[in-house]
This record gives structure tokens, sequence and C-alpha cells, in this order.
């Protein structure tokens, strides 16, 4: 995994604590922190050479230990529905997806945290492919900086084109949480891009230890992919679910919640597969196991990709499930498919993984106890 890490300071990834405590390293006054933040997330600095009022000693220093590294755009397609898409080139040399749902005067930016994934649920794409590698804060947050620059003329209106992340993109956040957490820092920092704690979402397949560890180190919102509402079923799509069960896993989030007060609530996130997990007894079941749970629902009718064996639930199943929850007094959204035109829709980003976990067959074991330490 190693071979994807910079060898030089990765400037964008560096949260404002981590800003603070490299500059003071090198005998910097804090007020540096502010000024090289500024050059990086509010003045879009691509050259060191740029940030005019730091200290030649710093840029001089600068010029040979650190890199201002952003994922190079390979493509970048546009739907008719205003979604847009982009294919950026990670570190590792694979690309990710990086996706723009406009709605209204919200903008939504869905961004990568890893080049594949190890996790393998069964309806989704990205699993498919396998695992290449973890982004760094950088690539991560380097998302969020070509997607402002891109739209920064179409919304000039507003004061940001994106008003909300998920990380909700390839990749399972919570086993890259070492770089998605100071990303996040960034994303939520006035100095970075200053978007609400509530509007900057970590959504996670159940990756339980890691839940634990947000609690320590962010605030931001949390969804999670719970797709079952039994831990039978939930073993089958998701396979995590094996090692940590649906109990265990509310356990985790109702302790998160909790510590954030505040009244904020989990997203539960359930995709809706024909006949699979869409019947009405599952619906029954679901509101049962989430009474008293402080969540929202979002169901998310499965988007059908080539090869994959699952199907579309009817529109009948969906309003069912969501009259159902809602009758239940669950607040239940259901997203609409936004992009298919593109393949950018829930689901469906494929990115081009150079798979390597076929080569290294113990990774998925690697991955999960180092999540667990
Ligand atoms: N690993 C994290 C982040 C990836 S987001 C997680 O599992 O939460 C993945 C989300 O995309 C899942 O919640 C699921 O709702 C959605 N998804 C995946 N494949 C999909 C598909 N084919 N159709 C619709 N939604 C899908």
């Amino acid at each position: 995994m190693n071979e994807t890490q910079p060898e030089k300071l990765d400037l964008l990834g560096l949260s404002q604590h981590q800003m603070h405590q490299a500059l003071s390293g090198l005998g910097e006054k804090p007020y540096r922190t502010q000024q090289v933040m500024k050059w990086l997330h509010h003045r879009d600095a691509s050259d060191i050479h740029e940030m005019t009022d730091i200290s030649k000693k710093l840029r001089a220093h600068f010029e040979v230990a650190a890199e201002i590294h952003e994922p190079e755009v390979l493509s970048e397609k546009v739907s008719q529905d205003g979604t847009r898409k982009w294919l950026m080139r990670a570190r590792s040399g694979s690309a990710i997806e990086t996706v723009f749902i406009p709605e209204g005067a919200r903008g939504t930016l869905c961004v990568s945290s890893q080049v594949g994934c190890v996790l393998d649920c069964k309806f989704c794409s990205t699993g498919k492919q396998g695992f290449n590698s973890n982004l760094t804060a950088g690539e991560i947050v380097g998302q969020l900086r070509v997607a402002e620059r891109t739209l920064r003329d179409q919304f000039s209106d507003r004061n940001r084109a994106v008003t909300n992340v998920v990380l909700m993109g390839m990749g399972e956040p919570l086993l890259n949480a070492d770089q998605v957490i100071p990303a996040v820092s960034i994303m939520m920092d006035d100095l970075g891009y200053g978007i609400s704690k509530r509007k900057v979402t970590i959504s996670t397949a159940g990756v339980v230890p890691g839940i634990r560890r947000l609690k320590e180190t962010t605030d931001a919102s949390l969804a999670i992919s719970l797709h079952a509402p039994n831990d039978a079923l939930r073993d089958q799509l998701v396979p995590i679910n094996r090692k940590y069960p649906i109990a265990m896993l509310l356990d985790a989030c109702r302790d998160y919640a909790e510590n954030l007060g505040e009244k904020r609530t989990i997203t539960i996130e359930y995709i809706l597969l024909d006949g699979i997990n869409d019947q009405a007894e599952h619906a029954v079941e679901l509101s049962r196991l989430l009474a008293g749970f402080p969540c929202k629902i979002n169901l998310i009718p499965f988007n059908p990709y080539p090869g994959t064996g699952y199907k579309r639930p009817s529109a009948k199943n969906v309003r069912f499930f969501q009259e159902y929850l809602v009758g239940q007094g669950f607040s239940t959204m259901v997203r609409t498919t936004r992009g298919a035109d593109i393949d950018a829709a829930c689901g469906q980003l494929a990115g081009q993984v150079e798979d390597r976990t076929r080569r290294s067959e113990r990774y998925q074991r690697i991955a999960l106890s180092a999540a667990v330490e």
C-alpha cells in the first residue's frame, strides 16, 4: 500500500492541526498555517511560487520537501440532468470517479476514498473490480478542489458550487480512515472549504472499529449502508456483516450520534433489490429494527450495470416501502437516480481499477485487521 503514499509533504491533505505541527517543526510562526491553507484552498494555488507572502526560506523548503498534488482529470462528462462525472488519475496510476449532483440550491459532490474496494458488497460495481490502493488525504480533498474550480463560473451567484460532500464514491472510507479523517477536517474547516459538519457525510458499509474511532476524531455526519433488516440477509449482501453484525453496528452508530448531540441523526441507506429485500415483510422488519434509533432513511432503487444479476425494484414496491416506513414515523426519502446516462448513478462508479487484490490475497485480511487496531 505504501507505494502510493507521497514521499514529499502532501500539502493539500494536511488538516489545520497537521499543518500547524509541520510548520512549527520548521520554526514558523502560527499565522503561517493560515496563510498556507488559504493559498491552497481559497486561492487555489497550484505552485509553491504563487505563495508570495510566505517567507523565502519556507518557500525554498517547500520547493524541495513539499508538493501540491491533486488528481489529474482524465475526462469529464455532463449528463442531460446537469450531473457531472470526472474520471481522475490517482497516484497509483488507476483512475477514480467523482460525481457532482446539482439539485436546486444544493450541490452534492460524491467523492471517492479508495481505488476499488475490498468489501465485495454483492450489488456494487466498484466491489466487482477488487482493490487497488488507498487515496491520500490530498487526493480526497483534491477532488473537491477540482470540482470547485470547474464549477466556479457556473455557480457564481452562490458562495460555493459544492454545498454538500458525501464519501459515497468508490471505496470504503473507514478502511482508509488515516487519510479520510484529515480530508474531512479540511472540507469542514473555514481555512479549507468551510462546509458545515452536517453537510459532510462519511458513508460506511459497517466497519465498526472505524466508527468507534470517528467519535474521537470528527463530528461529520455518518451514513450506514444497511441494505437488509436481518443478519442472515445482510451476511449475503454486505459480507462485512459476518464480522460486525447489525446489533453491533447500530450500537456503534447510536454511540456516535449521542456523542454529537444537537439532535443529529444517522442516515440509513437501504438499496432496494427486486425480489431480494424489497418485500412488505422486509419493510416491517426494518421498521421494528430501527424503532427508537435516531435516523433518517434513504431508499435507493438499485441501479443496474452490465453483468449484474440484480434488478431494479418495481415502482409499486418502492412506493409501498416508503409509505410503510413514513407511516411508522420514519423520515424516509427515495433517492432519485441522477446521471444514469453517463453511468454516474449510485453504484455505477467503476473508474479504471487495476485490481491488485488477487495478486495479494491476504490483503482483505490485512485491511480489516488494520481497521481494528
Ligand atoms: N463503502 C461505503 C461508501 C460507498 S457508497 C458504503 O458502503 O457506504 C456506496 C453506496 O452506494 C451504498 O450505500 C449503496 O447505497 C450505493 N450503491 C452501491 N451500488 C449501488 C447500485 N448498484 N445501485 C444503487 N446504489 C448503489
